[in-house]
């Protein structure tokens, strides 16, 4: 593993075709720009490399990304976003057929995503029910439910894990899940439980495996490649996280590039390194992306 300076950059760019970046922690935190990330993708853009968004981040649709990096001031079409919202849906739609309605545990951009895309769901947002306990075991079923997707939901609670887990006691409803990470970066020292620990929640209740989308799996990937003629040896993947987006790069047999301006710490790279095999394992790291922008 080697640390990118802006030389070697300039070297990796000039073999690269396709530069697949992270968000959330590479190129912004929350919604906080991290510096240098603005002038990197401009100068790739000037350099016609093809550019994609791959985030496991399931909170927006497309379209309010590309509201997002145009507020943050960074160059994007609608075309370039791989988000897990997209993804989900054209999993849904073009590998399972599926056909009825998920109850979908998600945000509005989620669910927009999905209708959009033919994919008919559950209502989403708060959802309360008062009472005594014994009263929920009567809790009303939508019968038309042959799915259940489990993305990021501030609002997550009981009575959404026991619908959940009732509609999945049918093992002919389909299982869906976003991504696995566990938090969401804050750059504060508050934690965020991600859609990862809703997730496993809903795992242990309905004690099934659920289909994931996002990085490090190959759905994700699949979608990709029905937006562009991906040349793995000639397509890198830059990330914050190892678990995600190294595995995801090193999987797929692309190169990949961690910066550790997110959720690993310079002290977790080490660890990891040190393991005798792991598919986390990057193939160059960097602080950020503007120690690359700096050095060129
Ligand atoms: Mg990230």
């Amino acid at each position: 593993m080697e640390l990118l300076n802006g030389k070697d950059w300039e070297l990796l760019i000039s073999n690269i075709d396709n530069f697949l970046f992270d968000c959330d922690g590479v190129l912004w935190e929350g919604n906080t720009i991290i510096p240098g990330g603005v002038e990197a993708i401009t100068y790739l853009k000037s350099r016609n490399k093809r550019i994609f968004f791959v985030t496991n981040n399931s909170t927006k649709s497309r379209v309010e990304y590309v509201k997002k990096f145009t507020t943050l001031g960074y160059p994007v079409e609608f075309e370039q976003i791989i988000c897990t919202a997209f993804a989900t849906g054209y999993y849904m739609k073009n590998v399972l057929n599926f056909e009825g309605k998920a109850y979908l545990m998600g945000r509005p951009g989620f669910k927009q995503e999905l209708n959009e895309l033919g994919i008919n769901t559950s209502k989403v947002g708060p959802d309360l029910t008062s009472g005594e306990l014994d009263a929920w075991s009567s809790i009303p079923l939508d019968p038309d439910i042959t799915g259940v997707i489990v993305g990021f939901d501030e609002y997550f609670n009981y009575k959404k894990m026991t619908l959940a887990a009732t509609y999945l006691s049918d093992p002919n409803c389909k299982f869906i899940a976003t991504n696995e990470d566990n938090i969401l970066p804050t750059g504060t020292k508050v934690i965020l439980p991600g859609s990862g620990s809703l997730l496993e929640a809903v795992k242990f209740v309905s004690q099934r495996e659920p289909v994931v989308i996002g990085k490090p799996h190959s759905p994700i990937f699949e979608c990709l490649k029905s937006m562009a003629n991906i040349d793995q040896d000639r397509t890198v993947m830059v990330g914050d996280r190892l678990g995600t987006d190294i595995a995801f790069g090193n999987r797929n047999g692309l190169k990949t590039v961690l910066t550790l301006s997110g959720v690993t710490s310079r002290e977790q790279l080490d660890k990891e390194l040190a393991k005798p095999a792991s598919e986390c394992k990057p193939k160059f790291y960097t602080n950020s992306l503007q120690t690359l922008t700096k050095e060129m």
